[in-house]
Formats: C-alpha cells, structure tokens, sequence
C-alpha cells in the first residue's frame, strides 16, 4: 500500500506516523519515501491485505492511500493458475460446456417432470428451478418451498440429472442441500455475509451470482467469504473450494427496454482473473425472450463455460418470469451452437 501524506507533513511526523501503523500492524516493513511535494510510506509485504484502510485512512496527517494489492485472493489466478473443475455427478464445470435449465420457479410435479426430460432432450446437463423465490414484492409467488425442493430432486432423479436451485438464508441451508446438488445465491443476497459464511462450511457446491450493482471487487469479495470460510479448532481457515460465479446481468440504463444488462465485460474479466468456473444467466441478464440467446451465446463466445437459463416447454404457462424463459426448441438451439462456440472459445484461449 502506498499512504500520501498530506502537504508539509514533516519528516518527524512521517516517522511518527510511520511507528503508529507499525504498533498495529508489527509484520508490516514501511519505507519512508520523501519527495518533492509529498511524503509517501511505502508498506510492504503481503499483510497489506490484512491492513484496514479504514485505520490508516483516519491517521491524522494521511491524505490518501493506494492499496497494491487486492484485500481477497483466493479467488484469484494469482493464488490458484490453473482453472477450478467442479464435478457434479457426471458433470464437470469449469472444463466442458454445461447449460443448466429449467423454470424459474419449481412447478407442479407433472410439469416439472415433462420440463425436465425436455432439458435432457435439448442437452442441458444441470436442471435448475427456484423454490425458495426472492420477490420484490410480498404478493408475487414465492415458491413452492420444500414441496418443491421434493420434486426438484425427483425431476433429477428421473432424468439423472445434478439439480441446482437458490437458498436464500442461512437456516435454509440444511433443506436445500438435502434435496439440490448445486446452491445457488441470489443477486439480492450476493452481499449477504451471514449466507456466505455459512455456505463455505458445506461440502456442495455454491454458485454465486453477481448482485445487480456490484462491482467485479465487491463479486470477488463476496467469493472469498465462501472460499476463506472461518478457522477450525487448530486455527487454520476451512471454507468451500466448489464455487462458481454467475453474472446475472446489471442494472439497465434503459429499463424499460431490458429488465438487466448481461455484462459480458465482466465475464471476460472474471474469466481472465479467476480461476473459478464462470456462467452466464442470460434470462435474468436481459429479461426478454427474445434476447436470451443471443445474449447467452455472446457470453460463451466472452469465455463462459457455461449457462443457466430459464427454459419451459410452454413459457405462457410458467409461474414466474415466463417473458424471459425460452422453449426446448430454443434451448437445444442455444446448447448446439453454444457447444461450437465453446470449442472454438477454447482454441483462441490456448
Ligand atoms: C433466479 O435465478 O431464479 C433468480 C432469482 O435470479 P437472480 O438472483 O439473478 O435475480
Ligand atoms: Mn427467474
């Protein structure tokens, strides 16, 4: 980290400040660096990520800092070169094309079960379907809950399938995972600390969608709570290795026109970066039928190694977001051409 000190900050007082932060923080080397205009402290070492920026931003005399290094890692290709494979069943994500599709919402077990052999039809590889819904407002449907979680894990079970569907609170996390292979974070939980700690002491695994109006630091931030976990007994951290990073789609400029953004920006950046499987959700990223495609073949072609998708054999009939689910058609569609896509993405990467 880089401190300026403020305009006629004294050598004295650059030493004094100096010996405050190395008081705090006592693995830290700091050099003292004077230059014309401003005195810089240069604080090396990589307990910089365990500085808070808060405390030295508030030492009287600091007028900023520069963090050189990111606060999380783990996350990271720095710490982890090699891509992350997550296997699931017969699946392994991060490695091969995988689409995972199914409603928005888990429908009645008649429904779901001809949605689910269709999936498997088209070629998706992972059925996913909500029964825990995150609804902005309290009237809307909220899901079928456990009821749905049961016929969920039967829809998978017919179809030998691996299922992934969303928790969104700690005391769900012991239901859900008894019924899903994959939990899924919502975009309106990505910040929830409480839900990340909790997810990184179960063995499944975890996808982590990015919240509407988080930055890639804050998305990568919220991973290292799932991966870091807490300490154990003889003190070292234990958290989840099987964590995959969903972009969802932003908030639109144009809202009227497209519920979200699908920012394949970001998708570049995470897959370059990270080192974790990424997926893209072009149903929630563009909210229009229409759109989801398209969209979602731009985000294999931007490095995804996979999708999820909102898919239903009669979209007029789902439960929720029907405007932004695709027919079977449409996804075997989406999943032939996105498996040429991946090949050749893969080509270019090598
Ligand atoms: C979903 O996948 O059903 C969902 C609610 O997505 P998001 O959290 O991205 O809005
Ligand atoms: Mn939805």
């Amino acid at each position: 980290m880089v401190v300026v000190l403020k305009y006629g900050v004294s050598l004295e007082d650059a030493q004094r400040i100096r010996d405050t932060i190395k008081g705090k923080y006592p693995g830290l080397e700091i050099d003292i660096s004077v230059g014309e205009e401003r005195t810089l402290l240069l604080l090396k070492g990589s307990a910089e990520r365990m500085i808070s920026s808060d405390y030295v931003a508030g030492i009287e005399g600091v007028e900023t800092y520069h963090p050189v290094l990111k606060p999380y890692k783990l996350g990271l290709r720095e710490s982890h070169p090699q891509d992350t494979v997550i296997k699931v069943g017969n699946v392994k994500i991060g490695s091969e094309f995988i689409v995972m599709a199914g409603p928005c919402s888990i429908e009645e077990k008649t429904v779901m079960m001809e949605i689910a052999r269709g999936v498997k039809d088209a070629g998706g590889k992972i059925i996913r379907g909500g029964a825990f819904k995150p609804r902005t407002f309290p009237s809307d449907f909220r899901g079928l809950g456990e009821e749905g979680l049961v016929t969920l894990a039967e829809a998978g079970y017919a179809t030998g399938l691996p299922t992934i569907t969303e928790v969104m609170d700690a005391s769900q996390i012991e239901l859900v995972a008894r019924y899903a292979d994959i939990l899924q974070v919502g975009a309106r939980n990505s910040q929830n600390f409480t839900l990340l700690d909790a997810l990184s002491r179960i063995d499944k695994p975890v996808l982590l969608k990015r919240g509407a109006a988080l930055t890639f630091d804050e998305w990568l931030g919220s991973a290292e709570y799932l991966l870091l976990g807490s300490r154990n007994d003889n003190g070292e951290y234990v958290g989840n290795p099987n964590v995959m990073l969903c972009e969802r789609g932003v908030k639109s400029s144009d809202p009227n026109t497209f519920r979200n953004t699908l920012d394949v920006i970001a998708v570049i950046e995470a897959r370059s970066k990270s080192h974790l499987p990424v997926i893209a959700d072009p149903s929630h990223g563009t909210g229009k039928r229409h759109l989801v495609v398209d969209a979602g073949l731009s985000a294999v072609t931007a490095g995804a190694h996979g999708l999820l998708v909102e898919a239903h054999y009669n979209p007029s009939k789902a439960k929720t977001d029907g405007a932004q689910t695709i027919d079977l058609k449409a996804l075997e569609k989406l999943v032939r051409i996105g498996e040429d896509l991946y090949r050749l993405r893969r080509e270019w990467d090598l």
